[in-house]
C-alpha cells in the first residue's frame, strides 16, 4: 500500500470517505456505486485487487457483490458459507484476517471461476454495522506481501467508514428490485395499507414482514424422523437441565437479590416436577411425535385452561409456565422468537431493551410497534442502531402475515404494507436524500462543537450495546457521557460475577482513549428494563417501584460486586466517573459512596491499582432537583436524567404512546427545574452534563446551551446533527431564547418560538 508510517491515518481515512460519497452521489445505481467504491479503495491503497462480498442471512451465504480485479461476471454468482473459505473466516471471527500466500492457509477455498489463482496475498476486513458483520472486504496483491499493522489497521478504517453506505446502497439495490418485481406488491393496486403513528426512530425501510409475538416460539415440527426413544431421551435430558439451571438460579438470586423474588422460580420448579405436565408430554412423544412440539403443545394447553380462569392471580401464573416450557425448549435447540432467524421488518406489539440486548439486530432493517414511547428505552437503543422504527397502534395490522412486503418511513411515523411502484419509488427518492444529508454532516464529524460565536460545547456519546464505543471516532464524540451498564446485563441469562463484569469494562475502556472521560451508570433495572433472571415482581407502578439504586441498595450484593469490577477494570485509567441512578434523596447517595468505599478499600486489599473516580448523580427524580443544593457537598458532578424527568414532573409515562402528545421536555416546568440546578451547580462549581434524549431534540439542545450547560450526551449517531444545529446560534441568542422559554406557557409555545428564530430545525 502506498501509505507510509508517517502518513496521517485519520486524513486518509476521511479523504476516502469523501471519495466514497462522492462515488454514490454520482453514480446511477448501486451496483455501479459498489464496483466504483471496489476500484477507488484498490487504487487509493495500492493493491491488485478489492472485492466487497455480503452476507446474505436468509440463505447464511456471503455472495460477492462488487470486485476490481476479479471476474466482473462472477459477481452474485460466487457464493460461500461463513464457514468456507478465508472469507468466511473474516465473517466468523468478526476481525481482519490476512495471508501472504492465501493458497498455503488450512480454510483456503479456491473459486476459480473468479480468476483468484493469478493473487497471492490475501487481507480480508469486516464491515460492520449494528454493531454485527454483515460483510467482507477483502484486497489481494499478485506478489506475496504481509500487510503491516498500520496496513490492516487502515483498511479496517476503510471498512468502518464505508460500512453504512455500503448498506445503505444494498437497501437501494433491494428498493430498485422491490420497484421492478411484481412479486413484490402481491396484492397490486388497491389492496396498499396505508398505516400511520408515530416516528420512532429515523430512517426508511423496505422488506417482508416478521411477525413476533414478544418472548413467543415458533411452533416446532410435529412429527419426527427419529423413534420415540430417542425424543423420550433428548425430552428428560432437557428436563434434567432445566431442572438444575433453575435451582441454580434460585440460588444466585438468593444470594444476590433475596429470597422473595427467588420465590419466582420455585413456581417454575413447581411445573418442572409436575407429575401431570410430565405424563402429558411423554404421552405425546409416545405417539411419535417430536419432543419439543410435545412440550409446545402441552403447555399451549395449559395457557388455554389458565386463560380461563377467573381469578387474575392465578391466570397470571400461565407467564411463570411459558417461561419453563420455553426454557426446556431452549435446551432442544428451539429459541424464543426475540432470536428470530428470519429477517426483515419487525412487527411486535411491544419491545423491550432486553429483547434488542438478545437480538441479532443486523436481520432487523425496521421497527413496527403498537406500544412503546419515543423515549421508551427501546426507541433510545433502536436510534443508537439506527434502525428505522415506527409506532403504530391500529387494529389492521393484524391482518398483517409474515412475509408480507412492507415499508416504513421512521421519520415521519408512516408504514405501508403492499406498497404500490410509487410508493417504493418515493421512499427510493427519501433515501437518497437522507444519505445526502448525513453526506453533509460529515464535514461536522472533526471539528469542535461551538455555537456560531465561538463558544464551546463538549459532545458525548450514550453507549450501551457491546462494542458500541467503537461509534466514538466515527461520530466525534468527546467521551462516552452515560453507559448504561443495565443493557449489557439484560443480554444475559444470569448475573455476570466480577470477573466476567470487569472483562467488559476493561474492553471499554481500552478501546476509548485515555484522555477522554467515560461515565458508568450503576445498573439501572426495573420497570422495563428487567431480564427473566433477575426475579421481579409484578409491581402496579413499575415506573415509580422497585427499580434503579433504590433496589440496589437493598440488595448490596449485586451494586457491591458492579462496583468491585469496575473499580478492576479501571485500574489507574484516568477520566473515569461513576453515577447513580434515580436517588431520590441524600441518604441513599451517602450510602451508594459508603458502599463504593468499601469496595475501594476490598479493591486496594486485594493489591490491585485504582484510581480517583469521580461521582455523580442522576437528577431525574424532581424531589432531587428541588432541594438540588443539599446534594452539591455529595457529588463531584451532575447528570440530569431528562427522560425520566419529564415523565415523573409531567406525570406522563415515557413508555405510553397514548399520551405522548403529552410528553414533552420543553414543558416549561421541566425547564425551571433543569435552571435551578444549573444554577445551583455553578454556584458550587459542580459540572453539570445532561443525558437523555433532550440534549439531541434540536430544540432542545439550544434551550440546554442557553440555560448554560456545555456538557450534552446522546447517541453517537446524533453528534453531527446537534454540532450541526448549534453551530447556527449563538450563545447570547440562545440565552435570550432559554430566558424566553422559562416565560413560556407550554412546550408548543417554546418549539414555536425557537422555530421562528431557527426556522430549520435540521432534523432527522
Ligand atoms: C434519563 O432518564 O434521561 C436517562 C438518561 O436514563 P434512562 O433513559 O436510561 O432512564
Ligand atoms: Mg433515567
Amino acid at each position: 500500500m502506498a501509505v507510509s508510517e508517517s502518513q496521517d491515518q485519520l486524513y486518509f481515512a476521511l479523504q476516502t470517505f469523501t471519495e466514497v460519497n462522492r462515488i454514490i452521489t454520482s453514480s446511477h445505481n448501486s451496483d455501479e456505486t459498489l464496483a466504483r467504491t471496489a476500484k477507488m479503495i484498490a487504487k487509493r491503497i495500492d493493491v491488485d485487487a478489492c472485492s466487497i462480498y455480503i452476507y446474505d442471512s436468509d440463505k447464511g451465504i456471503l455472495i460477492l457483490k462488487a470486485t476490481h480485479g476479479l471476474d466482473p461476471s462472477t459477481i452474485e454468482t460466487v457464493y460461500m458459507r461463513p464457514s468456507e473459505g478465508l472469507v468466511g473466516l473474516v465473517l466468523e471471527r468478526s476481525t481482519p484476517v490476512q495471508e501472504s500466500q492465501m493458497q498455503k492457509h488450512p480454510r483456503f477455498k479456491a473459486f476459480p471461476q473468479t480468476k483468484e489463482d493469478s493473487f497471492s496475498s490475501f487481507l480480508g476486513v469486516p464491515l460492520i454495522e449494528h454493531r454485527r458483520s454483515f460483510g467482507v472486504l477483502v484486497v489481494h496483491t499478485t506478489e506475496p506481501r504481509t500487510f503491516s499493522p498500520l496496513e490492516v489497521q487502515l483498511l479496517s478504517s476503510i471498512a468502518t467508514q464505508i460500512s453504512s453506505l455500503v448498506s445503505k446502497a444494498l437497501l437501494l439495490k433491494e428498493l430498485d428490485i422491490a420497484t421492478q418485481e411484481p412479486s413484490f406488491d402481491t396484492k397490486s393496486k388497491g389492496n396498499t395499507l396505508h398505516f400511520s403513528g408515530q416516528p420512532v426512530a429515523y430512517g426508511v425501510a423496505v422488506g417482508k414482514a416478521v411477525l413476533l409475538q414478544q418472548s413467543d416460539v415458533e411452533e416446532p415440527q410435529k412429527t419426527s424422523s427419529r423413534t420415540s426413544e430417542s425424543e423420550m431421551s433428548d425430552f428428560e435430558a432437557a428436563m434434567d437441565h432445566t431442572i438444575s439451571d433453575t435451582l441454580e438460579l434460585i440460588e444466585k438470586v438468593t444470594d444476590r437479590v433475596g429470597t422473595e423474588e427467588a420465590s419466582i422460580f420455585h413456581a417454575h420448579l413447581m411445573f418442572l416436577e409436575d407429575h401431570h405436565f410430565q405424563e402429558k408430554i411423554k404421552t405425546k412423544i409416545e405417539s411419535g411425535n417430536t419432543a419439543a412440539w410435545s412440550i409446545y403443545q402441552t403447555v399451549h394447553e395449559y395457557l388455554g385452561a389458565f386463560a380461563e380462569i377467573k381469578d387474575p392471580y392465578l391466570s397470571e401464573k400461565g407467564s411463570d409456565l411459558k417461561d419453563v416450557g420455553y426454557r426446556l425448549l431452549h435446551y432442544l435447540g428451539h429459541e424464543v422468537l426475540s432470536v428470530t432467524k428470519k429477517s426483515g421488518i419487525l412487527i411486535m406489539r411491544q419491545l423491550l431493551p432486553g429483547d434488542i440486548a438478545r437480538m441479532d439486530t443486523t436481520r432487523i432493517k425496521g421497527i413496527i410497534l403498537s406500544k412503546g414511547g419515543v423515549v421508551s428505552h427501546a426507541a433510545i437503543l433502536a436510534r443508537s442502531l439506527r434502525i428505522p422504527a415506527v409506532c403504530i397502534d391500529d387494529h389492521e395490522l393484524d391482518q398483517l402475515k409474515d412475509g408480507d412486503p412492507l415499508a416504513i418511513n421512521g421519520d415521519s411515523g408512516v408504514a405501508v404494507a403492499f406498497p404500490e411502484k410509487e410508493v417504493l419509488e418515493e421512499f427510493k427518492k427519501l433515501l437518497v436524500e437522507q444519505q445526502n444529508y448525513f453526506e453533509h454532516l460529515e464535514e461536522f464529524r472533526d471539528v469542535p462543537c461551538k455555537t456560531s460565536d465561538g463558544t464551546r460545547i463538549s459532545l458525548m456519546a450514550n453507549i450501551a450495546l457491546g462494542s458500541d464505543e467503537i461509534q466514538l471516532p466515527r461520530y466525534g464524540a468527546e467521551g462516552v457521557g452515560l453507559f448504561r451498564t443495565e443493557i449489557y446485563f439484560l443480554s444475559l441469562d444470569s448475573y455476570p460475577n466480577v470477573e466476567e463484569q470487569t472483562q467488559v469494562y476493561r474492553e471499554l475502556l481500552e478501546n476509548v482513549d485515555s484522555d477522554k472521560p467515560v461515565i458508568f451508570r450503576t445498573l439501572d433495572v426495573g420497570a422495563d428494563k428487567a431480564a427473566p433472571y433477575m426475579g421481579f415482581q409484578e409491581e402496579e407502578n413499575p415506573f415509580l417501584g422497585y427499580r434503579a439504586v433504590r433496589r440496589q441498595l437493598k440488595q448490596k450484593t449485586v451494586l457491591k460486586e458492579q462496583l468491585r469490577a469496575l473499580l478492576f477494570a479501571t485500574g489507574t485509567r484516568p477520566n473515569v466517573r461513576l453515577l447513580f441512578p434515580m436517588i431520590t434523596n441524600v441518604n441513599e447517595i451517602r450510602q451508594a459512596k459508603e458502599l463504593f468505599k468499601e469496595c475501594r478499600l476490598e479493591v486496594e486489599e486485594s493489591g490491585a491499582p485504582t484510581a480517583e473516580i469521580e461521582i455523580g448523580m442522576m437528577f431525574e427524580v424532581p424531589s432531587t432537583l428541588l432541594i438540588c443544593e443539599k446534594f452539591m457537598s455529595e457529588i463531584d458532578f451532575c447528570s440530569i436524567g431528562s427522560n425520566d424527568l419529564t415523565q415523573y414532573v409531567l406525570a406522563v409515562d415515557r413508555n405510553n404512546p397514548h399520551i405522548a402528545d403529552l410528553y414533552d421536555p420543553l414543558h416549561p416546568a421541566v425547564l425551571h427545574l433543569i435552571d435551578k440546578l444549573v444554577k445551583t451547580a455553578q454556584e458550587h462549581q459542580k459540572p453539570v452534563e445532561l443525558c437523555g434524549e433532550m440534549a439531541s431534540d434540536p430544540d432542545g439542545c439550544i434551550i440546554l446551551v442557553g440555560l448554560g450547560i456545555n456538557t450534552l450526551s446522546m447517541n453517537a449517531p446524533l453528534i453531527p446533527v446537534v454540532k450541526r444545529r448549534l453551530s447556527d446560534i449563538s450563545l447570547p441568542d440562545a440565552k435570550k431564547l432559554a430566558q424566553r422559554a422559562l416565560k413560556a406557557t407550554s412546550p408548543m409555545e417554546v418549539r414555536k418560538m425557537i422555530r421562528e428564530s431557527l426556522p430549520d430545525s435540521h432534523t432527522v
